[in-house]
């Protein structure tokens, strides 16, 4: 990857992986809607799309290049890559271990689907990494991440926990769908596979579900073969390309959701109707120094805490008219949801979810109009 060394991320973004010569000198490459390549006189190397497309790899060599890794590979979801990725490195009857407010569909996935293969997991909080230590057992296979878990925005070190898994051949997954390869590359710290829903940031702009894994050479041939291949869940090329559109901004658009997401947070921790804020971004968050050592920067995902009753914090939320309602994120828009309203109060305190923790993607509208919308929503909220 020596050819990598020194490019800006702007600059794989922008150019990396595209071959303009290729594609008759096309700024943009072609879509290469085919499901098949013929090989009677040439051999290209491309047989069938499940396996590979010209228009696919050249997403998968810039999210390579972005995450510091030797190759990537698309799925057709975020969930197809977790799933996939999880099960490159699981066997029958294994062990695994992962945080408890992980993304709920990871969660479901190991504690309810794999469990009818015999799978175990341990569920730890993840703010420390002798959690993760202290309950390895002969058979775990895997420690699966996700940092910040993007609820709670609690974080988990990536080299600690590293370290723990590679001196016993565990290996490890991590989610960085928050952080961006902009802002974090999990496989500089040790961590052996990295996945992204690129239905949030990399995309961008809400018009794809998209997913990827990233690692080293054999592991994403063996998933090809595998996972992907097997279970074909690939990416539709069209898909693609609408990320590849979306790549192409990335650094643009991670610079003012960072900058408008910590505006707004240090807007609502000082605000009186808000109770506390989870941002990793702030240095009131008990792990923001080591969140610096791991990423260089934030996203504008973000939760807070209003003061008010449930009933109150539903009537906030309605009357937000620049924030849509709806539970995806990394979108051009601001949104909102209340992943805590649904939840008991003994599972609130299990999991240590607010029952009135509400959620906002803080998107690319000008920060001034999200903070008088937000401002006049709370004040509204105590007439409720
Ligand atoms: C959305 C999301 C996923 C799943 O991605 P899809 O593209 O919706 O399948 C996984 N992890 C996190 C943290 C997410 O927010």
């Amino acid at each position: 990857m020596d050819h990598i060394q020194g490019r800006s991320k702007e600059d794989i973004c922008a150019h990396w992986g595209d071959d303009y010569d290729r594609y008759l000198g096309a700024i943009v490459p072609p879509i290469f809607q085919n499901s098949l390549f013929t090989r009677k006189t040439v051999n290209h190397g491309y047989t069938y799309t499940r396996v590979s497309n010209p228009t696919t790899e050249i997403a998968e060599k810039k999210i390579a290049a972005l995450e510091e890794a030797e190759e990537a590979r698309c799925f057709s979801s975020g969930m197809a890559a977790i799933t996939a990725a999880l099960m490159s490195v699981m066997e029958k009857d294994c062990h695994i271990v992962c945080p408890l407010n992980v993304y709920a569909p990871t969660k479901i996935f190991l504690e309810t689907y794999m469990a009818r293969f015999g799978v175990e997991t341990t569920f730890v909080s993840g703010e420390s990494a002798s959690e993760f230590e202290a309950a390895i057992r002969p058979n775990t296979r895997a420690i699966y991440l996700e940092t910040p878990l993007s609820n709670v925005f609690t974080l988990q070190d990536l080299r600690a926990i590293a370290a723990i898994a590679r001196a016993r051949g565990i290996v490890t997954i991590a989610d960085n769908t928050w952080a961006t390869p902009l802002f974090q590359n999990p496989i500089a710290c040790g961590i052996d596979l990295v996945v992204h829903s690129a239905t949030k940031y990399m995309g961008g702009h809400s018009d794809i579900i998209a997913g990827v894994i990233v690692g080293s050479k054999e592991r994403m041939e063996r998933i090809t073969h595998e996972e992907r291949g097997l279970f074909g869940a690939t990416m539709d090329p069209h898909q693609a390309w609408l990320l590849i559109r979306g790549l192409r901004t990335l650094p643009l658009r991670m610079e003012r959701h960072q900058e408008s997401g910590m505006r707004i947070a240090a807007f609502l921790e000082e605000h009186p109707l808000v109770e506390r804020v989870l941002y990793p971004g702030l240095p009131s968050h008990p792990q923001h120094e080591l969140g610096k050592t791991q990423m260089s920067g934030c996203s504008g995902l973000l939760s807070f805490v209003p003061r008010g009753t449930k009933a109150q914090v539903a009537g906030f939320i309605k009357s937000l008219t620049l924030f849509e309602e709806g539970p995806s994120w990394g979108g051009f828009e601001s949104l909102i949801n209340s992943p805590g309203l649904s939840l008991d109060e003994e599972t609130s305190r299990r999991t240590g979810v607010p029952q009135r923790l509400v959620r906002i993607s803080v998107g690319l509208e000008h920060p001034e109009s999200l903070l008088a919308d937000l401002d006049r929503s709370l004040e509204a909220m105590k007439r409720l």
